[in-house]
């Protein structure tokens, strides 16, 4: 009998199970897929970041190199090496993964995971062969998939997903994309920046609607410029395919509807908890409505002995959200008592310029009736972007009135995927804006202009502007 069994070998999974191991437990993982390391690693964040690396370098080497002094004559992309070179980058990191199992003696077992009781577990492997496992504690890390509208049918071929998009054989022409949130507009980044016009349509009226406004109107004007096209405030009401060609209907504000024809469609509306073929009910772990696994705040479901974690349950789905989840359950079941601040995990959007963002939005801290006061400093004023020509976006700080405590952090602009990491320390060691405005930053760097928001928003005091 094992201690604890992980089911998905996700960023959530894994990493409870290495967790788990350190801590002396015999741990398994069972994961359906012959690759270690789920969504994020075979489908998601990783091959994404190769995609938007390999496409920022041919865009810059294409519309930048030439003011930086530096010529190119017959410049081409390779695009089946660039897909090539993500696949490699995507295998680096699975058999990363597959050596730190071995690492922590923790066992694989490939195969479907699927309950017959609390403490049993059926692996259905391709073969159609089985193996019971049984174990005193069993973790839920079975992740999400994409979600879609009844009216789509995806044919992963030019009506897609995600999944497809990291996978295609040309650059499209032009990619329609359902949905303005972080996939549809990372993807469509990687294509635009290859030459493929992008045409977004969006229900809601800014993109990444979740995140403070700032930044999604700061990065709707810098996408533009790639050449997006936004149809905001569009309802899609239907996704039709004849040969190459697709056509997505949508409906504006005004009833009216609007025909975009394009060669592929992106479906990016967001993603939904997986739990096919868990037969959770037979260990009486209960799904709610929104399909996710029900957890209370040590993330136990109903049944006493089996937890959930990382996008099956509730919350962001993001990959860190996912570790920490796993890393929490492990030590809870080795009797510590783990903490996760769910309001300090960051979003980023790696687009260029990225998006970075921790604590309370503008918008919450207003519907929460807070006072606070803000503190702006534009990447246009910072030496360190004028350096690298990357003058586009903005830190905004939000503090606290009265106290001056730093409440909420949300930066565009070049690198600041990296640059929040000292947003969340501060915010972790419940820092004020001046705190921040008082501790030397090295010059130049981008991450002045953190200091310089902060600055501006005590008192006004910002010096480079
Ligand atoms: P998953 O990674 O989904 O893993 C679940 C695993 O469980 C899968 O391998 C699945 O095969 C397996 N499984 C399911 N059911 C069973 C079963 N019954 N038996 C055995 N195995 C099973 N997040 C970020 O933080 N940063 C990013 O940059 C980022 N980029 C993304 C880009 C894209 C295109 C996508 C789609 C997602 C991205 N995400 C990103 C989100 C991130 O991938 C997820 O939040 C993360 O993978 C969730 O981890 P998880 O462990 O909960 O689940
Ligand atoms: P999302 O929730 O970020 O965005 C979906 C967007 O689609 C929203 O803006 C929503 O208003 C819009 N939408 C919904 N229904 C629509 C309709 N009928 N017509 C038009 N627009 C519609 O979801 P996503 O982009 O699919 O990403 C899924 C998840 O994956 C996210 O939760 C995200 O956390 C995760 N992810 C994270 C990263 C990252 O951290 N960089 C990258 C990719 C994905």
């Amino acid at each position: 009998m094992y201690d604890l069994i992980v089911i998905g070998s996700g960023p959530g999974g894994y990493v409870a199970a290495i967790r788990a191991a350190q801590l002396g437990m015999k741990t398994a993982i069972i994961e359906k897929y012959p690759t270690l390391g789920g969504t994020c690693l075979n489908v998601g964040c990783i091959p994404s970041k190769a995609l938007l690396d390999s496409s920022e370098h041919y865009h810059n080497a294409a519309h930048t190199f030439k003011n930086h002094g530096i010529d190119l004559s017959a410049l081409k992309v390779n695009f089946k090496q660039m897909v090539t070179r993500k696949r490699e980058v995507v295998n680096q990191n699975v058999e990363g993964i597959q050596y730190l199992m071995k690492k922590n003696k923790i066992d694989v077992h490939q195969g479907i995971g699927s309950f017959k009781d609390e403490t049993t577990i059926i692996v259905t492997k391709d073969d159609g062969k089985t193996e019971e496992l049984t174990a005193k504690h069993t973790i839920i890390a079975t992740g999400s998939k994409p979600a879609s509208l009844p009216f789509i049918t995806l044919d992963k071929e030019r009506v897609i997903t995600s999944t497809d998009a990291l996978e295609l054989k040309e650059i499209p022409k032009h990619l329609v994309i359902v949905g303005g949130g972080v996939i549809g507009l990372e993807i469509g980044s990687i294509y635009a920046r290859l030459g493929a016009k992008v045409s977004v349509v969006e229900y809601m009226d800014g993109i990444i609607p979740t995140m403070d406004k700032t930044m999604g109107k700061e990065l709707q004007k810098s996408l533009k410029k790639l050449g997006f096209e936004f149809y905001l405030k569009h309802k899609v009401t239907a996704v039709e395919r004849k040969g190459k060609e697709v056509t997505v209907s949508a409906e504006n504000s005004k009833k009216e509807t609007v025909k975009i024809k394009g060669d592929y469609v992106l479906v990016s509306i967001g993603r939904k908890p997986y739990t096919d073929g868990l037969n959770a009910a037979a260990a009486s772990v209960k799904i709610n409505d929104k399909g996710q696994v029900e957890v209370d705040e040590h993330l136990k479901t109903s049944a006493d002995n089996i937890y959930a974690i990382g996008d099956v349950v509730k919350g962001a789905m993001l990959a860190h959200k996912a570790e920490e989840e796993g890393v929490f359950v492990a030590e809870t079941l080795a009797g510590q008592k783990p903490h996760i601040n769910y309001l300090l995990i960051p979003g980023v959007v790696y687009t260029w310029p990225e998006v970075a963002s921790v604590g309370y939005t503008e918008e919450q801290l207003k519907e929460k009736g807070k006072k606070y006061k803000t503190g702006k400093f534009p990447f246009m004023a910072s030496g360190r972007a004028r350096a690298s020509g990357d003058v586009d976006g903005l830190v905004k700080v939000l503090a606290d009135v009265e106290t001056d405590e730093i409440l909420g952090v949300h930066m565009i602009g070049p690198r600041t995927a990296d640059m929040i990491a000292e947003a969340v320390v501060a915010m972790e060691y419940r820092a004020s804006a001046e705190d921040i405005a008082r501790m030397s930053h090295a010059h130049p760097t981008y991450t002045e202009a953190f200091k310089e928001a902060c600055l501006a928003a005590t008192d006004n005091r910002a010096l480079h502007i």
